[in-house]
C-alpha cells in the first residue's frame, strides 16, 4: 500500500501517475490532469476508512464509544443526540472554509457557497423560534452568553442571575467563570421549601440590587419558568433580559415550554441540548433593531451582538457546524421532532411519577420539562449523588450527580441526580420502559451499600441483573 506522505492516506492510481509527473524525454513538468475529479460523494463516502488507514487508535476509541452508547441508558439531562445528516455536515469539507464576519462583510474570498449556508442557517432558525434575528455563530452557548454579556455590560456592571449552586449555569456569573470575574454578580434563589422560582422575591432582590442585566434560565430546574414575569422586573428596574434556554430549546421550538424570544431582550442557547450539533445560537425577538447605547456606541441590538461576536469575542466561524445547525434547524420544522419533545415531557413525568412512587425524593414532586431531580440522599446510610452515579453507570444507567438547591455536600459529592429523557425518547421508548428504568435506578440505589461520600459496593447477582435489563432495553430500542 502506498501512502501519500503528507496525509498519511492511500494514494490512487491517478494521483500517482499525475501529479507533477515529469516527462524525461521532454524534461518539462506535464500536468496531466486526472482524468475525473472524484465526486462530492466518492470524497465522502471515504471518511470512516480514511480514519481506519490513518489512525486506528482514534478509530478504535471512535468504535468504542459507538459501542458504549449503544449498551447503556443515555439519562443526561444536557445530552442528546443528533442524526447522522447533521454528523455528514459536521464531518464534511465545510470544515475547511476559513472567514470572518458575517454575510456580506467577509474578510476572506471564496465565500459564496458558506454565505448561502450561514444565511440558510439563519432563516432557518427564525423560522423554528419564530425569532426576528438569529445568530449561529457562536461556538458554544457558554460562549453565546459571553457575546451577549460583553455586547451590553460594561467591566463591573451588575449582573442578577441564579445561582450555580441552585441550577443555574457556571456562565451565569459562577466565581469561577469569566461572568464571575468581571462582572459584580448578585444571585436570585428558589424557594427553601418547594424549590421553585419566587417571583416576588426576585422582584425584591432586583430592586435591592439593580442590576443592568437579570439572567433566567437553568440547568437544574424541572419546572416551567415564567418569562413574561422576568421580563417586567427587568423593566421596572431598567435592565436588559437574558433568557438562555440551553436545556430547554427544543420544548420551546415546539411550543411545549412557553418560549421567551419576544420577551426577552436575548434568547441564547446551545445547539446540541435540543439534538443538533455542538455550538451555540443567539435569538431576538421584536426588540432586535432598538437602538442602544453600549460600550460608548449607539448601534442596535442586533449590530452590537455581531460586533462583539466577531471581532470581540470569536475569530472564525466553524462553517461546519453552522452548516449542520441548519441541517438540525431543518429537523425541527417537522411534525415528528415537534411530537417528540411533548412524548419527552410524558417520559420525564412518567418517570417522576414512578420513582415517587417507589419512594424516592423527587425535588418539586414532578417535573413539566425533560428533567427530573431526585434527592438522593435519604436513602441507606447516606447514599451521596457521587456514589449513585457511580453505582449506576456500573450498571449500565448513565446519569450525572447534583448539586441541589441548599445542598450540604459539595458540588464534587451533592446529594441529587439529575436524569432526563431525550435520548431515551429518541431512541423510541415510551411511557412502559420508563417504568421498567425506574425500577432498575430503584433495585440499585437500595440495593446499594454506602462505604464512604464516593465508596460503595453492590452484589454481582443485582448489578448483573440490572445491567442484563439494561442491555436488552438497549438492544429493543437502539440508535439508528
Ligand atoms: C449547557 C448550558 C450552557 C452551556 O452550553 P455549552 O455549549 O456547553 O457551553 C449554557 N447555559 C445553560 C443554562 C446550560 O444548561
Amino acid at each position: 500500500m502506498l501512502l501519500d506522505e503528507h496525509s498519511g492516506e492511500e494514494l490512487h492510481g491517478s494521483k500517482l501517475s499525475t501529479v507533477g509527473a515529469v516527462d524525461k524525454e521532454a524534461g518539462e513538468a506535464i500536468n496531466k490532469r486526472p482524468e475525473k475529479l472524484q465526486s462530492c460523494e466518492e470524497y465522502h463516502k471515504g471518511i470512516l476508512d480514511a480514519l481506519r488507514r490513518t489512525d486506528l487508535d482514534v478509530y478504535e476509541l471512535l468504535k468504542a464509544e459507538y459501542d458504549r452508547l449503544q449498551n447503556s441508558l443515555q439519562l443526561i439531562a444536557a445530552e442528546n443526540r443528533c442524526s447522522r445528516a447533521v454528523l455528514a455536515a459536521l464531518g464534511s469539507v465545510v470544515q475547511n472554509k476559513t472567514t470572518e464576519g458575517f454575510v456580506g462583510a467577509r474578510y476572506h474570498g471564496g465565500c459564496e457557497v458558506v454565505d448561502d449556508i450561514e444565511t440558510l442557517a439563519v432563516s432557518r432558525a427564525k423560522e423554528a423560534f419564530d425569532a426576528q434575528y438569529a445568530n449561529v455563530q457562536p461556538h458554544s452557548g457558554t460562549g453565546a452568553n459571553q457575546i451577549v454579556l460583553t455586547a451590553i455590560l460594561d467591566r463591573g456592571d451588575k449582573i442578577l442571575s441564579l445561582g450555580v449552586d441552585q441550577g443555574g449555569h457556571l456562565s451565569h456569573g459562577a466565581p469561577v467563570s469569566f461572568t464571575g470575574k468581571f462582572f459584580d454578580v448578585a444571585n436570585y434563589y428558589v424557594d427553601k421549601k418547594t424549590f421553585l422560582l419566587d417571583y416576588d422575591a426576585i422582584r425584591d432582590t432586583a430592586v435591592r440590587v439593580r442590576p443592568r442585566l437579570i439572567i433566567c434560565g437553568a440547568s437544574a430546574y424541572s419546572r416551567t419558568i415564567d418569562f413574561g414575569k422576568f421580563r417586567a422586573i427587568a423593566d421596572e428596574v431598567g435592565a436588559y433580559l437574558l433568557a438562555d434556554i440551553s436545556h430547554i430549546a427544543g420544548l420551546v421550538i415546539a411550543g411545549a415550554h412557553p418560549s421567551p424570544v419576544d420577551y426577552a431582550h436575548f434568547t441564547t442557547t446551545s445547539t446540541y441540548k435540543p439534538g443538533g450539533p455542538r455550538g451555540g445560537l443567539i435569538l431576538m425577538g421584536k426588540e432586535f433593531d432598538r437602538k442602544v447605547n453600549a460600550g460608548g456606541k449607539t448601534l442596535s441590538l442586533a449590530e452590537h451582538i455581531e460586533r462583539t461576536t466577531f471581532p470581540g469575542v470569536q475569530g472564525t466561524p466553524y462553517l461546519n457546524n453552522v452548516a449542520a445547525k441548519a441541517v438540525f434547524f431543518k429537523e425541527t420544522l417537522r411534525d415528528e421532532y415537534r411530537a417528540r419533545q411533548f412524548k419527552i415531557i410524558a417520559n420525564a413525568q412518567r418517570l417522576a411519577c414512578a420513582l415517587a412512587g417507589l419512594g424516592h425524593d423527587v425535588l418539586t414532586g414532578g417535573t413539566d420539562n425533560h428533567m427530573v431531580l431526585l434527592n438522593v440522599s435519604n436513602l441507606g446510610g447516606g447514599l451521596t449523588g457521587l456514589v449513585a452515579q457511580k453505582c449506576l453507570e456500573q450498571c449500565g444507567i448513565i446519569v450525572n450527580m447534583n448539586r441541589l438547591p441548599y445542598d450540604k455536600r459539595a458540588a464534587s459529592v451533592t446529594s441529587g441526580l439529575r436524569l432526563g429523557t431525550p435520548i431515551v425518547t429518541k431512541n423510541g421508548m415510551g411511557a412502559a420502559e420508563m417504568n421498567s428504568i425506574s425500577a432498575l435506578i430503584d433495585a440499585v440505589l437500595k440495593g446499594v451499600r454506602v462505604i464512604t461520600n464516593s465508596e460503595y459496593q453492590i452484589d454481582e447477582p443485582l448489578s448483573s441483573e440490572v445491567r442484563d435489563k439494561v442491555v436488552d432495553l438497549c438492544r429493543k430500542f437502539s440508535m439508528r
